[in-house]
């Protein structure tokens, strides 16, 4: 397991040595979340979600969210609006028993 040390630079650059980039699969134009709790940071290459719509993709950060998520079985669900066709669907993800991670989009009531 390798541990490598980088510099951060102006405006809080920092350069994904290509380590973590492989271990992330993660290129250039990708998007990362990163989930901070208890004073530690996990870095997770970021999913892109696509409205069911129009084909609009962006993380979910570029989607409005227009009402409180909710669990539904093991998912959470979140109901966005497209800020490219401004109709909104439902985006469920989460963890099934199994331990794999599911996410996908449901047009859901218009
Ligand atoms: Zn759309």
């Amino acid at each position: 397991m390798p541990r490598i040390t980088t510099k951060i630079g102006k405006g809080y650059r920092v350069t994904l040595p290509e380590a973590a980039r492989e271990a992330l699969g993660v290129r250039v134009g990708d998007y990362l979340t990163w989930i901070v709790e208890e004073g530690t940071v996990e870095v997770a290459k970021a999913a892109v979600i696509k409205c069911p719509h129009c084909g609009f993709e962006a993380p979910l950060e570029g989607f409005r969210l227009v009402r409180k998520p909710w669990r539904f079985r093991f998912y959470t669900v979140r109901r966005l609006q497209c800020p490219n066709c401004r109709k909104v669907f439902n985006y469920y993800s989460g963890k099934a028993p199994s331990g794999k991670v599911v996410e996908y989009v449901t047009k859901g009531r218009a």
